[in-house]
């Protein structure tokens, strides 16, 4: 199927074209003809299957054929869980409405509060966002749900992970009915709690599912180490010295781990960059960009900090754990061998997370081909003892970037509006410490030394 055999008006083709996108991926071809037609859909597709482009094509295409209100008030509105997400989607609006004239606002927390609420303000057809905020707004009379014609929410199932289902009905119900708008659901499954969402919100929805296995692309070549904890990072070393990965994501459990493991790559030549979500939204926006352009080769990352970033031609996915939740094994992998390219998902199953193994080989159908290290694949950690001088060891700015890039750590200010209390109280402790106020609790982050790798 090609995309000119979907009915899209000639402007949205011509960004697609843009894109480089030739055909419709298989969510697109069995979702799209549904939402063109006006029907409510769930659809149950993650991150990677096109799902984004699904969900904005028959949005805007809609939007295309009908009258902006005068108020300016938004037409359509794309709830997601995390910032990154929102922001990720907002981006594809912006390409996909090159050319036309439809408007896209992003409002999610850690960005400016009062130019997104200036921007929804001075108007705007389209909205992405993520709960907390949107709500914020919404409270204020900022944002207004009344004319919406569409609506979609998307990675429903994380919306009950992060606890923002209260969120997401509050602001259902200052939308139009659910006959009088378009709704659409996507979400990595369709658990018996998100069709109720669905259900409830939704106009009997049509169900269109990619299977799992589906999901695990056959052009990325998947191989597991079995390996001790405490021998981790020397196997680590060996295989990016044997691969030679050009750009590189490793996926941590911990956040702990992760930055310790950041600092152990910088310290053994490897220039890597942690990527956290306890990092103040800039920081954040800054490493992701620096790994689009090329300008950081690996990073280091947690599941949650990674969730719907999309970097184009990553080479390798390292699991350096492996996942609790198999479905994360899924997204992982997923970050690499995008668009047809091949690409490496290599596993290192040691003795604390090797108990998630069964679940994720049970999830992708498949055993994960089993590869032994011979001795020769260590390679000896030279980083030494771990002795913490910053309280994130994030590793930016890559020293490769010169000093143009300031370490950020001032950026801590900036306190993301969905940051938990618990969040809040330990930043405000970080920062009484850092000015030497008195309250600060815990040890002075110089006295903070974890034990050798050996
Ligand atoms: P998503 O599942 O929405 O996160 O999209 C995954 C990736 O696939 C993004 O980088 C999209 O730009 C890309 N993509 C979406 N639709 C297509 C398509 N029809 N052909 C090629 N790439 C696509």
């Amino acid at each position: 199927m090609k995309f000119d055999e979907l009915n899209l008006l000639e402007p949205l083709l011509a960004a697609v074209r843009d894109l480089g996108f030739e055909h419709p991926t298989e969510i697109q071809e069995s979702a799209l003809p549904l939402v063109l037609a006006g029907r409510d859909v769930a659809g149950q597709a993650q991150t990677g299957t096109g799902k984004t482009a699904c969900f904005l094509l028959g949005t805007l295409n809609a939007l295309l054929q009908s009258e902006r209100p005068e108020d300016g008030s938004p037409r359509a509105l794309v709830i997601a869980p995390t910032r990154e997400l929102a922001i990720q989607i907002a981006a594809d609006a912006e390409a996909l409405t090159t050319y036309t004239d439809l408007k896209t606002t992003i409002v999610c927390g850690g960005l400016s509060w009062d130019k997104q609420a200036r921007a929804l303000q001075d108007g705007t057809d389209i909205v992405v966002g993520t709960p907390g905020r949107l709500m914020d707004y919404e409270r204020k009379r900022i944002l207004k749900l009344k004319k919406l014609q569409s609506v979609v929410v998307d990675e429903a199932d994380r919306m009950f992970d992060m606890g923002f289902i209260q969120d997401i009905n509050h602001l259902f119900r200052y939308m139009p009915p659910k006959s009088e708008r378009q709704s659409m659901l996507f979400s990595a499954t369709l658990s018996a709690e998100v069709m109720r969402l669905a259900r409830r919100h939704m106009s009997d929805p049509v169900e269109v599912n990619v299977a799992p296995e589906q999901l695990v692309v056959e052009e990325i070549e998947q191989s597991l180490y079995h390996v001790a904890n405490r021998e981790k990072v020397s196997l680590l070393l060996g295989l990016l010295q044997r691969e030679q990965p050009q750009r590189t994501m490793i996926f941590v459990n911990r956040k702990v781990d992760g930055e310790a493991l950041t600092w152990r790559l910088n310290h053994n030549g490897y220039e890597s960059v942690y990527l956290s979500g306890d990092l103040p939204q800039k920081k954040r926006l800054k490493i992701i960009e620096g790994m689009k352009a090329g300008k950081i080769e690996i990073l280091v990352a947690t599941d949650v900090a990674s969730r719907g970033i999309h970097v184009d031609d990553v080479t390798h996915v390292f699991n350096y754990d492996v996942p609790q939740d198999p479905e994360d094994y899924v997204h992982r992998i997923g970050r690499t061998a995008r668009a047809g390219a091949s690409g490496k998902a290599i596993t290192l199953a040691c003795e604390e997370t090797v108990m998630s193994l069964p679940a994720v080989e049970e999830l992708i159908e498949r055993r994960i081909p089993v590869e032994f290290a011979d001795d020769e694949l260590y390679i000896p950690d030279r980083a030494g003892r771990f002795r913490r001088t910053k309280q994130v060891y994030t590793g930016w700015p890559p020293a490769s970037l010169g000093t143009s890039h300031k370490d950020d750590d001032d950026d801590d200010d900036e306190v993301p509006s969905e940051a938990t209390s618990d969040e809040k109280k330990k930043r405000r402790r970080r920062r009484r410490r850092r000015s030497g106020e008195p309250g600060a609790e815990g040890a002075p982050p110089e006295a903070v030394a974890a034990a050798p790798a050996e």
